[in-house]
């Protein structure tokens, strides 16, 4: 009988993976397939929290990060814990801010793996050497502008005896049209301009320092080689920062685009429930805020059958007030082993466009949707000749107005009203909760009456009050700004069409800032 081969033993791999500078977007999809299969990952401060929640549901998080002055781990602590979860046959995901071969010391912990037997891949990332003078406006290179790209770092003291970094031809190439990007050591500023300055860059060189590059507080300036540090240390930047010498830094002024958004450098809380926030977030989002989800409220679908012994068909019309209602409606259907055939038969009215548009994701047409996005709207669109005699079915939350059902039966119509989710207490973040205390806001958007109401109980629970205070509100429409004052909070602004777009564009109003390119 011919001998088997005895399967090597099993051992993991170790995946080096660039996080970028921050902002999410820029994780590249390699990345983030790894990311989601490793048993075990280890980062560190600079990759966005946010990359975290990638990781699947069981597998280790190991926090390796050095915070300045706290060394939780050396490097070599480091490479042996790679080397030992991945001898244990774990899939091990390293995670690094930025590419992990700039800066990184990702080439000593492949060295580790290479020593210890273990296989190991690396995954690129966007360097924050590129990418936060390229959010600044910056491209590193540019035709007949600059033609080289040193990336630098300023750890090294300059002058000191034993530097690695050759200032003499920093200085020289710089001097023939290249790009000089130093990472590290913002704090050491005044001695890398002086050094390049010594070794016979102008004074007048262009200069610009870029600090949380693609995050949503990242902040820009530029100058020159002769007072960039001045202008640095008076605007108070202190790590991480990128400085760009070279030409190209006088991009900055003409085509910084980041910071200049509407909405770059501010704050905007959404309390909408944690499912729904993401539209109304990814809009602030695009505008340049910082969102702060901070979910007032959680949306509970009914379980128990709530079509039961309704024959819908009988129905002249079936009314939904909230995209919310048409969701539990049809999880509802599903739960209990029916489908949208159940609803065949009346028209169909929604109150807006987010409902209509519910509706049509599922299949239902709408026959109805009023110019306005209010009950008394949608009210309007039944006067009495047509609601006299005629069947109505509205479909809607526990807690609703009465504004639609009592204006349809003085009309004369027969209305029956199901209720098809509760709103309850949402619950906040803790983590956010922790950044909000610190940070606070600069405005609150308010999309409904009842996100309003737990909005203000949740303010007196965990005592933000004082954090608030100065935060403006925004408010979807007229009744949600009624619920405001009526709990004694005020209302900055309400927007002129009730919609996430209208509300958007109110905060843009309130808060949005000249854009004029130059800072
Ligand atoms: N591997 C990383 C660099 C690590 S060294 C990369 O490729 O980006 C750490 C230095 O990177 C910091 O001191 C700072 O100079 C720079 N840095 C990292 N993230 C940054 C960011 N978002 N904005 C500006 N500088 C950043």
């Amino acid at each position: 009988m011919k001998q088997l081969k005895r399967p090597k033993a099993v051992t993991g791999k170790v995946y080096l993976i660039g996080a970028g500078p921050g902002d999410p977007g820029l994780f590249t999809l390699k990345g983030k397939e790894v990311l989601s299969t490793a048993d075990v990952v280890f980062y560190d401060r600079l990759a966005n929290p946010l990359l975290l929640g990638f990781v699947r549901e069981g597998a280790k998080l190991v926090d390796v990060g050095k915070a300045p002055g706290r060394q939780k781990a050396t490097q070599e602590m480091t490479n042996a814990m790679l080397v030992k979860a991945a001898k244990q046959g774990k899939r091990v995901a390293r995670l690094k801010g930025g590419d992990p071969f700039i800066f990184g010391r990702g080439g000593e912990e492949a060295l580790a793996c290479l020593e210890a037997g273990i296989p190991f891949e690396v995954v690129p990332g966007v360097t924050s050497a590129i990418a936060a003078p390229a959010y600044a406006g910056i491209p590193v290179t540019h035709r007949n502008t600059a033609t080289t790209l040193c990336i630098v770092t300023a750890h090294e003291m300059p002058g000191k005896e034993t530097t690695q970094v050759d200032w003499r031809s920093l200085a020289a190439i710089c001097k023939a049209g290249g790009t000089l990007v130093f990472l590290m050591g913002v704090e050491r500023l005044d001695q890398v301009t002086a050094m390049l300055v010594r070794e016979g860059l102008s004074a007048k060189t262009p200069a610009a320092v870029v600090r949380r590059g693609t995050w949503p507080d990242q902040r820009s300036l530029s100058g020159t080689l002769g007072d960039l540090h001045e202008k640095v240390k008076a605007a108070g930047i202190r790590p991480p920062a990128v400085t760009v010498v070279g030409p190209v830094a006088e991009f900055r002024e003409v085509l910084g685009w980041f910071e200049t958004r509407p909405l770059s450098g501010k704050r905007v809380v959404v309390t909408r429930a944690r499912e729904q926030a993401s539209e109304l977030s990814g809009k602030l989002r695009d505008l340049g805020a910082e969102v702060v989800e901070l979910p007032a409220i959680a949306v509970k679908f009914r379980e128990a059958n709530v079509l039961k012994g309704v024959k819908v068909s009988e129905y002249d019309h079936l009314l939904f007030t909230s995209a919310n209602g048409v969701k539990a409606v049809v999880e509802n259907l599903r739960r209990h082993g029916r489908d949208l055939r159940d609803l065949a038969g009346p028209k169909i009215g929604a109150i807006g466009p987010g409902t209509a548009k519910a509706c049509e994701d599922v299949g239902l047409r709408v026959d109805k949707i009023p110019d306005t996005f209010v009950a008394e709207a949608l009210l309007a669109l039944y006067p009495a000749k047509a609601a006299k005699g005629k069947k109505f079915l509205v479909l809607r939350a526990s807690e609703a107005r009465d504004v639609l059902v009592t204006g349809l039966r003085e009309r004369g119509a027969e209305v029956k009203e199901i209720a098809v989710y509760d709103t309850v207490a949402g619950a906040p973040d803790k983590a956010v909760l922790t950044e909000l205390r610190e940070k606070g806001a600069d405005a609150v958007t308010f999309t409904a009456s009842s996100t309003a109401r737990h909005y203000h109980k949740m303010v007196k629970d965990l005592r933000l009050g004082k954090v608030m205070t100065g935060a403006r509100h925004l408010s979807i429409g007229p009744i949600t700004s009624e619920t405001l004052r009526e709990l004694g909070l005020s209302v900055d602004r309400e927007a002129e069409e009730s919609t996430m777009d209208g509300l958007v564009r109110a905060v843009v109003a309130e808060l949005g800032v000249e854009t004029t390119g130059k800072r």
